[in-house]
């Protein structure tokens, strides 16, 4: 990894006698310090900085100017995606580098043993991981501090439920935990409420964890996150050791609260949608304290940093306006199959990446697992756990993949919203095509993404040919990862796996 590779200067002056660096040292390697930052909930639209072909109404909606510095500083990504629609499923891919279908945990997590599905009429979810990410499983903090690193965790967890050992990033490979447990949304994000239910007698489980020296202040809770980010930067500098930053926001996820600092740029807007904007500022803000602190310091050129979502927008409900169009041109939102439920904003700055790059290579979260790993000097174990995701080295080289690639999602569970999409579903993207397979209906969709990326002419029926090979594809791909698929709910029994479907039937429809 020439990339990360750092030759002291001392080094070299004491060999220049023998050659130099170049042909003789075993240049001493500085691990770089890594920023994940990743926030909740975050559209492939909610930013200033354009990501489809065109520039959209979106992005001249929101500010994201630390956003738009990463990218005139790094690589965007314009097609990555999120390994699952909604939270701990991505999260726990990322942490792992097991895909969803693989670990079983195929959606979010909230208490112990408890399913949080949503029920859909005809099938039944299968016995998946309803605890999550738990302290056996290999993470990559865990790795990544065992080499040596800092690891901080500040924000949102949500990698196993409440009442496990899971829920605690300090069980999982974290020095310091900051702000997360096991819910998966803020029961405030005011200070001033404590970031707790009470001033609207909710559940206290949503209350967020250890952060009295905020209460009763007039803070929004990302704000107060930053400045504890920033603080945890200082520490792991003091200890001389590099660090793994792993700033989950709690913004953008509901409850949508307005962030009075920012609200009134977006007087114009619906005032849920100016609220909306007003969060995606404040998470903006947070990646700029973090990034000045990098500079303040003068590690930003040793410095790793990721930024990304877990999924895509959420446009079902809580929304201002017309519901599931609020990640257009892409179709849908946050727990749908479709890609706004799973396309997110990648953009990555480190040393040895060019400045200024933008690439359409398609890949997932979990590719993240292998990438920092390597980006640390780390291989991914081998330890004979079955692992997702490839190492995106190339790609931040300026290169590309082999081709061929293939992406496969699993949700066999409903999101409980009402949705283009939001079912219970399998899908795969081959080259530009993606297919979808519905588990209550065991029917198909086909879209061709390069040139219909809002999948609106589903080439299903008249393309059977594609649709049977890659079936196929999906099908031994879940096979292998060992999937769960949806369970009848009259036999018990799992669904047909996708190349066991005839593309033909008719759609077997059900009103909801
Ligand atoms: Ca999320």
């Amino acid at each position: 990894m020439e990339r990360w590779t750092r030759a002291s200067t001392a080094a070299c002056a004491a060999l220049a006698s023998l050659g130099g660096c170049a042909t003789f040292a075993p240049a001493p390697k500085r691990a770089p310090n890594i920023v994940l930052f990743l926030v909740d909930d975050l559209g492939w639209q909610d930013l200033s900085l354009p990501l489809a072909a065109q520039p959209t109404e979106f992005n001249a909606r929101y500010r994201t100017p630390n956003v738009e510095r990463l990218a005139r500083e790094g690589l965007v990504f314009t097609q990555a995606y999120a390994a699952a629609p909604v939270c701990t499923p991505t999260r726990a891919a990322i942490h792992t580098g097991i895909a969803p279908a693989r670990s079983h945990i195929t959606y979010w997590t909230l208490r112990k043993d408890s399913d949080t599905s949503a029920p859909w009429p005809g099938l039944a979810p299968p016995a998946w991981d309803v605890n999550g990410v738990q302290p056996e499983d290999t993470t990559l903090a865990e790795l990544l501090q065992a080499h040596g690193y800092r690891t901080i965790h500040v924000g949102k967890a949500h990698f196993g439920a409440l009442g496990t050992p899971g829920s605690d990033p300090r069980t999982l490979g974290f020095d310091v935990n900051v702000g997360g447990h096991g819910a998966g949304a803020p029961a405030s994000f005011y200070g001033t409420e404590n970031f707790a239910a009470a001033a609207r007698n909710g559940d206290p489980v949503w209350n967020v964890p250890g952060l009295e020296r905020w209460h009763g202040q007039d803070i929004y809770l990302d704000e107060a996150l930053a400045i504890e980010a920033v603080e945890q930067v200082d520490a792991a500098l003091a200890s001389g050791q590099p660090f793994f930053l792993n700033f989950a926001p709690y913004s953008v996820h509901t409850p949508i609260q307005p962030n009075p600092r920012y609200v009134a740029n977006y007087a114009h807007l619906d005032p849920r949608e100016a609220a909306y904007a007003s969060m995606v500022e404040t998470m903006d803000a947070a990646l700029g304290a973090v990034l000045e602190e990098l500079d303040r310091r003068g590690i930003a050129d040793e410095t790793l940093v990721v930024f990304t979502s877990d999924n895509g927008g959420l446009s079902a409900h809580s929304r201002g306006g017309e519901p599931h169009v609020h990640n257009a041109p892409l179709r849908s939102g946050k727990g749908s199959a479709y890609e706004g439920g799973t396309r997110v904003p990648l953009v990555v700055r480190g040393p040895g990446i060019a400045a200024a790059q933008r690439t359409s290579e398609p890949v997932i979260s979990t590719d993240l697992f292998p990438t920092l790993l390597a980006a640390a000097g780390l291989e991914v174990p081998h330890d004979g756990v079955a692992r997702d995701g490839l190492d995106l080295a190339p790609i931040l080289d300026g290169g590309s993949l082999e081709s061929g690639r293939v992406l496969v999602w699993h949700q066999p569970h409903f999101w409980g919203a009402r949705g283009p999409g939001i079912w219970p579903y399998s899908a795969v993207r081959v080259g530009d095509w993606k297919l979808i397979y519905w588990h209550a209906q065991h029917y198909f969709e086909l879209y061709d993404l390069a040139h219909d990326v809002g999948e609106s002419l589903n080439f299903a029926t008249s393309d059977g040919a594609r649709v049977r090979e890659l079936a196929r594809i999906l099908a031994e791909q879940l096979r292998s990862m060992g999937a769960q698929m949806s369970l009848d709910a009259t036999t018990g029994e799992p669904i047909p796996w996708p190349d066991a479907v005839d593309p033909h039937q008719a759609f077997r429809f059900f009103d909801f």
